[in-house]
């Protein structure tokens, strides 16, 4: 399950990485209602969020968003206080504006500057996924998640794939098809299970082997055991024997 998880995550990373130049360090942005819920669920943002980005990422956040956790009293000072441990990156606005409208105007326009960002807040997610090329992490209970990428980066990304190659997935599919009908449906190779002999097991299947040898010796009338003995009875030559057919043996190839 977890081997599954960590796959789906760079699945998804790899995707931004493919198609909209993200790269380690990643800069990531977190807000107010994210490091509530880290608090809530035990989670450090310092040692688990960086597993989910290969290790290497900078945590920011901006002053307008530690102004507005800290603007929200003693019911989230657990939250402020760990909010503003990290980089405050400078956003731009002199007077402080709300997190979630602070987070948009640095991500808008295409997302220059790759940031993702890290939010439990459901409008704000809602919004961002109208951005293309924003990875979005949130906290499904204690684990880090990052998002599926919304449609309109995939959209972006097939846009780019088709003038890359010439061809919009539609394109494709479309080519797929018409091979299909054209040249009929590729059938999988079915291939022939090795035949496996079952039955009983080997050892009394020998000594059904040995019984059944046994009986035939017995109709033939003993005829294995008289070649055996055959076998057995070869004509041992006595030394001065060898010697001499040695000799004449010797005398004969001289002689031609
Ligand atoms: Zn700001």
């Amino acid at each position: 399950m977890k081997i599954q998880r960590q796959k789906k995550l760079k699945r998804r990373l790899d995707f931004f990485k493919n198609n909209f130049g993200f790269s380690a360090p990643y800069s990531l942005i977190v807000d107010g209602t994210f490091c509530f819920a880290a608090l809530s669920h035990k989670v450090s943002i310092k040692e688990q969020i960086p597993k989910i980005l290969e290790d290497n990422v900078k945590i920011l956040t901006t002053p307008c968003i530690v102004t507005e956790v800290e603007k929200m009293g003693p019911a989230l000072y657990g939250a402020f206080t760990i909010v503003k441990q990290f980089a405050h990156h400078q956003c731009g606005h002199t007077v402080p504006v709300n997190g979630a409208k602070c987070v948009r105007s640095m991500v808008k326009g295409g997302n220059k500057s790759k940031y993702a960002v890290a939010t439990q807040d459901q409008s704000l997610r809602t919004q961002l996924r109208t951005m293309p090329g924003v990875p979005i992490l949130y906290l499904h209970n204690s684990a880090p998640t990052l998002e599926k990428p919304p449609e309109v980066s995939t959209d972006r990304a097939d846009r780019w794939d088709a003038d890359r190659v010439g061809l919009s997935k539609e394109q494709r599919k479309t080519i797929t098809s018409l091979k299909r009908s054209i040249l009929g449906e590729s059938e999988p190779v079915k291939r022939r299970k090795k035949k496996v002999v079952k039955g009983a097991n080997p050892l009394s299947r020998r000594r059904r082997k040995e019984r059944e040898s046994g009986e035939q010796q017995a109709e033939d009338g003993g005829e294995a055991e008289r070649r055996s003995r055959r076998r057995r009875r070869r004509v041992k030559l006595a030394a001065h024997v060898k010697e001499e057919l040695a000799r004449r043996r010797q005398m004969g190839e001289q002689a031609v």
